[in-house]
């Protein structure tokens, strides 16, 4: 198995052969190395090194220090594309009360840095001098037999980071590799350590998950091995997610953008309609039952995922356009074809037409044309 370097970004080759100039060990590293052995497009670059943050910053001018508990440095870039650069990471892991993964400050070996990552596939350096990749733990034999494995013993590595369960779900759906049966067996019944995480965190993960090529793949998978529920407690799989997810991967395809608050509209709509029959039963106002509808659905998902106040406003947006979508009336089609949550509104009714809510076919065909 080989890299080929033409593949590498030209600014990443170029801070790994500054800081060897200046006799610093450099590397790349991590997923980057993993995804141009199997011939994909890395996402990013990320280097390792054996000079300090300080020593960095003195090398190069476009840098910046970030984090506190563990310094990183940044290499800024035009159009704020930034290549980060971090030094080999060693010492202990410790685990607070809350059950917490805390990093020491502790600098270490390249060794000691393998050790610290989370999966044999992802702790892979590479040499851009000698083309040679360095593996301390089987890495390599493991990409060639598809596997994912975890560095040190699976149970401990997920009570320092249960997000590690996540990721792993992730990384078999994008490799179409298998995870090794006494890892998977394992996170089959540790899902629940996903209750310690901060929810801002979890946002993030989510977004990596379902702002993806394989969101459905994705989808399936968590909810199989159980971990879907400590991210969406009340989301279960139905044709409109699936319509819907569908759509994402295709907007990827095509280069289209995304946001979040259509993913959370779509995941927490039946949830939605659920309280809204409630809600609508205690109050005449149409207006106010959504809005308390609205308000004890979030109010629920954020205790799992932190929510962006805009976002929650577009999803309630999203949600209540879909009552005055529901009833065509000329006298407002103008007003409610400005309106500036529209297209969002448009496309979320049309997922649903084609999939859980057919009767409103005739509906969508109306929007279709009337914005001819
Ligand atoms: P991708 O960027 O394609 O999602 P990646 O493997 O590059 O995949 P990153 O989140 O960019 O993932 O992380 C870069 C590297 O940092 C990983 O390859 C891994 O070595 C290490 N790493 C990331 N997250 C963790 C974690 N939670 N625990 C241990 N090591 C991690
Ligand atoms: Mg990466």
């Amino acid at each position: 198995m080989s890299v080929e370097l033409k593949k590498i970004d030209p600014d990443a080759i170029s801070i790994v052969r500054k800081l060897l100039k200046h006799n610093f060990k450099a590397y790349l590293v991590g997923g980057c190395v993993r995804d141009l052995l199997l011939g994909l497009e890395p996402k990013d670059f990320d280097i390792v090194t054996n000079a300090r943050p300080e020593e960095i910053k003195k090398i190069f001018k476009n840098c910046r220090l970030i984090g506190r508990r563990f310094r990183l440095a940044h290499i800024l870039f035009a159009n704020r594309k930034f290549i980060e650069v971090a030094t080999f990471r060693g010492g202990d892991v410790t685990i607070s009360k809350a059950g917490q993964v805390q990093y020491d400050n502790d600098y270490g070996t390249i060794e000691e840095d393998a050790i610290r990552r989370d999966l044999t596939i992802n702790a892979l350096y590479l040499d851009i001098k000698t083309k040679e990749i360095i593996d301390f733990v089987g890495g390599l034999k493991d990409i060639k037999n598809k596997i994912i494995k975890v560095i040190g013993e699976p149970k401990q590595r997920y009570i320092e980071d249960p997000v590690r369960m996540i990721r792993m779900i992730r990384f078999e759906q994008k490799l179409d590799f298998t995870i090794e049966n006494n890892a998977l067996n394992i996170l089959k019944k540790q899902v629940a350590l996903l209750e310690n995480i901060p929810p801002a965190r979890l946002l993030d993960e989510v977004l990596k998950l379902f702002h993806n090529e394989n969101a459905i793949a994705n989808f399936k998978a968590l909810d199989k091995v159980g971990l879907l529920k400590y991210l969406f407690s009340e989301t279960k799989y139905n044709k409109f997610i699936e319509v819907a997810l569908k759509n994402t991967e295709d907007r990827i395809k095509e280069n289209k953008p995304l946001t979040p608050s259509f993913l959370f509209a779509v995941f927490l709509w039946e949830n939605f309609l659920k309280y809204f029959k409630n809600t609508s039963k205690k109050t005449k106002s149409k207006i106010l039952a959504h809005q308390n509808a609205v308000e004890l659905v979030i109010k629920k998902q954020v205790k799992q995922i932190m929510i962006p106040r805009w976002v929650s406003a577009q999803v309630s947006d999203i949600w209540f356009m879909q009552h005055r979508l529901e009833k065509v009336n000329p006298k407002y089609t103008q007003k409610i074809l400005t309106n500036k949550r529209f297209r969002a509104s448009y496309d979320f009714l049309l997922l649903r037409s084609k999939s859980i809510s057919p009767e409103l076919e005739n509906i969508a065909d109306f929007w279709t044309k009337a914005q001819k």
